[in-house]
């Protein structure tokens, strides 16, 4: 296993989910930190959080993912004590909808294809330049199931996870002779914000896509990012579908 407590590593979607559970896996070995999300005020409790249970050092970023220019100017103003990222988990992302392709909403889908492909390109145009440059660096990008299959009414949002995919295959060949490694996790059902959000916060309609079914937690999918990101520096794992066990 690789040490991972000298490492600095910059999280997407920090505030909740499967963001915020990388921060508490990775927290435990002590490396710093940095947690990225538009929600200031959970950031600031994560780090709190994570200050009084590990002693962590956390840099929070107040960011949108989709706009370039703020992710750009976010990743060149870092105090220097924080400019070079080892590890990005490239996690932001959301679903909204599940209707079929031709009753479509166009904000829905503008929502998803800027947060889920825009934003993750955005993130690592300006990261992984500075990997390059020391030679070193993980880009691990959290994919999906549905990258792989698509379901009734997951049409654009099925897209933009087969995106990822491609996404992280072709950086993994343009990254091909240098020691950086591209990992992309691609979980089936995990039980977070994701639901609520997919149905913009209508709660009742959020609980019944876990029924009669266990999904994953977001600590179960943290378990294997952080087990790929401490594999060690010549091992790549290059895709980790998990499924619950009660999904097809
Ligand atoms: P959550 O809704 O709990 O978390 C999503 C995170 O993304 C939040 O922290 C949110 O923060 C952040 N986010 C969303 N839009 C933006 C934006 N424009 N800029 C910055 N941050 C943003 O869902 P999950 O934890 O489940 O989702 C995490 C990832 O896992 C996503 O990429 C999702 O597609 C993927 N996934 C989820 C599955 C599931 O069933 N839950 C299954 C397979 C994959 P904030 O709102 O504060 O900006």
């Amino acid at each position: 296993m690789v040490a991972i407590n000298t490492q600095t590593i910059l999280i997407t979607g920090a505030s909740s989910g499967i963001g915020a559970a990388c921060a508490n896996t990775f927290a435990r070995e002590n490396p710093r930190l940095i947690l990225a999300a538009r929600r200031l005020e959970k950031l600031e409790q994560k780090a709190w959080e994570l200050n009084k249970l590990h002693g962590a050092e956390v840099h929070l970023l107040q960011l949108d993912v989709c706009d370039r220019l703020a992710v750009e100017s976010a990743i060149n103003s870092l105090p220097e004590e924080w400019s070079e990222i080892d590890i990005l988990v490239n996690n932001a992302g959301l679903s909204r909808g599940l209707d079929k392709l031709y009753e479509g909403d166009f904000q829905d889908w503008e929502e998803m294809i800027d947060t889920n492909i825009k934003g993750l390109l955005y993130l690592t145009r300006y990261i992984v330049p500075g990997m390059v440059k020391r030679g070193h660096g993980h880009i691990i990008n959290i994919g999906s199931i549905a990258g792989h299959q698509t379901y009734p009414g997951g049409n654009v949002y099925c897209a933009t996870k087969a995106a990822v995919k491609a996404i992280s295959e072709g950086l993994k060949q343009d990254l091909l002779g240098t020691p950086i490694r591209v990992t992309s996790v691609d979980p089936g059902m995990v039980e977070t914000e994701f639901s609520e959000v997919r149905f913009h916060g209508d709660t009742e309609k959020a609980k019944k896509v876990y029924q009669g079914l266990q999904p994953l937690t977001a600590d179960d999918v943290a378990d294997v990012v952080f087990f790929c990101a401490t594999r060690p520096n010549h091992v790549n794992i290059n895709e980790v579908i998990l499924m619950p066990v009660d999904q097809a």
